[in-house]
């Protein structure tokens, strides 16, 4: 049985009163929704676009404990985030794996600094360890990463992470939560808050997108996951929040696995900037980034920059012998880090807290703000929790931790949609079918992944796609017409 979007819209218009209504379908708000649903509430969460529109299909796809946030001293953060790793790993076995990674040093000092470093995240992994840090010599470090810049190189440090499919991830969730009886829907949103007699907030004004059409959801508790977005959100409500949001543009490229040509990950912990670099292989690709420059605007539709591209190909080639140049990316994604900020101090980005932070107005607006994909499970239980201690919902014990995450990519044999994209026709049909695609684009960048593996495949197998869901939800020529113009608008960000 797959997810139906008339089924679901009645549910949210038909309910008399949910439990918690989340704003916003991305890592956060589908946290909220997960740990809700897994304490039996009643559940509904609207999504303005597409799950994992906004910032959480944008990640650089490691479930990690932050190696840098122990440079901060931030422990305490680090254990948290490593703790949660293990259960997207176990939880979510088929999409997540345990990845390795070698920091090269060029210098004897740097070695083993970074072995302490690497050390002390192991011991903070405490049970949840996945693998033994490792000083390696020059000439395994080469062994493993043949591309490796050779010349001055003294050895490296093997470590372990978790990697994992973000935006696959959103839609499991999603499936996760309304086989559980939520009511969880794309394309939909929040436009008002709703207020009972004593001016607290008791539900929401919603837009179907599809249609335009209002609609009333009452709910005992609603919570803004809006990410970059949640001081709009909050805004919709009062305008006195001491909180600002410092969106930080985060960009990657993608290159082929010539670069890499091993199965391990590259951590370079310093660049020009001084921020660490990865080069990650994740499905057929490898996935190099990030950057942190602050973006004053505000936007859905982030873009790397040519100076970012620049940056990154840069950096990269300090390090490799076959060094990447602008004609060999594949494709280039950009996110806005939603980093939650006291509106009274200016700091850097990399200086702001990267924990989360949940705050209740006095018209008891819940607001998730900051934290990372890797914690969306913790960051979901403490925002329930503090919904129960400020006695809007009666106590009931989290499950979330125990939540086996639903797969719905099943592997079949028939034939692949194009030589370079590892998706085949049935997939593709059934993706359309039970997961709320609505557009080619929640098909080609968020159902599957292939505008980031592949975007010149992409386009050439775009006619085909839009043809399928046409065929399938009864759409005319007018508006497959559309769809091929807004997509390769979109294609354009990649
Ligand atoms: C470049 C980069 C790399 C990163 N890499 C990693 C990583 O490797 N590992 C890791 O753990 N974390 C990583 N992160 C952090 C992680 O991606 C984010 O913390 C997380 O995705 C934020 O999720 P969110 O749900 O808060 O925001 P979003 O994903 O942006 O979701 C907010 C949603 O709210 C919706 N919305 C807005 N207004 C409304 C409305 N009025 N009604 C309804 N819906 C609305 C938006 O459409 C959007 O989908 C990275 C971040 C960046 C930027």
């Amino acid at each position: 049985m797959g997810m139906n979007r008339k089924n679901i819209l009645e549910k949210l218009k038909n309910e008399a009163e949910f439990d918690v209504l989340v704003i916003g379908g991305g890592a956060t708000g589908l946290g909220v929704a997960l740990d809700a649903i897994s304490r039996g509430y009643r559940v509904a969460l609207v999504e303005k676009v597409d799950f994992g529109k906004g910032t959480s299909s944008k990640a650089t796809k490691l479930l990690h404990g932050g190696v840098r946030y122990l440079q901060n001293g931030d422990v305490a953060l680090v254990i948290e985030a490593l703790k949660e790793r293990e259960f997207v790993l176990t939880q979510a076995p088929h999409l997540s794996r345990i990845q390795k990674f070698v920091i090269p040093h060029y210098t004897h000092w740097q070695g083993w600094y970074y072995w302490a470093g690497l050390k002390t995240y192991d011991i903070l992994s405490g049970a949840k360890s996945l693998g033994v840090t490792r000083k390696i010599s020059k000439d395994e470090t080469l062994e493993i990463l043949p591309n490796l810049k050779q010349k001055g190189l003294k050895g490296g440090i093997e470590y372990t992470d978790g990697q994992f499919d973000d935006t696959r991830l959103c839609i499991d969730l999603v499936s996760t939560i309304n086989r559980t009886g939520g009511a969880v829907l794309n394309y939909c949103e929040l436009d008002s808050f709703l207020y009972d007699e004593s001016d607290k907030i008791n539900g929401g004004i919603v837009k179907d997108g599809m249609t335009g059409e209002l609609f009333e959801v009452r709910s005992k508790s609603v919570v803004n996951a809006t990410g970059v977005f949640a001081e709009q959100t909050m805004a919709l409500e009062s305008n006195d929040t001491d909180i600002k949001i410092v969106p930080a543009r985060g960009s990657h490229i993608v290159l082929d696995r010539s670069f890499l040509q091993s199965d391990e990950a590259i951590m370079i912990p310093k660049t020009s900037d001084g921020r660490v670099l990865f080069l990650v292989p994740w499905h057929n690709v490898v996935i190099a980034g990030t950057t942190d420059v602050v973006s004053p605007e505000l936007t859905m539709e982030p873009k790397a920059t040519d100076q970012e591209i620049n940056f990154i190909l840069d950096n990269a080639a300090e390090y490799l012998e076959k060094k990447p140049t602008r004609e060999d990316i594949l494709s280039t994604f950009a996110g806005l880090r939603p980093l939650a900020a006291p509106k009274r101090e200016g700091k850097k980005s990399k200086e702001i807290s990267r924990s989360h932070k949940v705050i209740i107005s006095n018209a008891g607006l819940v607001s998730v703000l900051g934290g990372k994909w890797t914690t969306f499970r913790k960051m979901g239980e403490d925002a329930i929790d503090k919904i129960i201690k400020k006695g809007m919902l009666p106590n009931r014990e989290s499950r979330s931790e125990e939540t086996v995450i639903y797969n719905g990519t099943p592997k079949s044999n028939d034939t692949y949609i194009h030589p370079k994209l590892p998706y085949n026709w049935s997939e593709i049909e059934k993706y359309i079918k039970e997961e709320l695609v609505e557009t080619a684009e929640d098909l080609l960048c968020r159902r599957t992944r292939c505008i980031l593996l592949h975007k010149q495949a992409t386009m050439e197998v775009l006619d085909e796609v839009i043809q399928l869901i046409a065929k399938i939800k009864d759409h005319d020529e007018v508006w497959q017409g559309k769809q091929r113009l807004a997509f390769a608008e979109v294609a354009k960000n990649y």
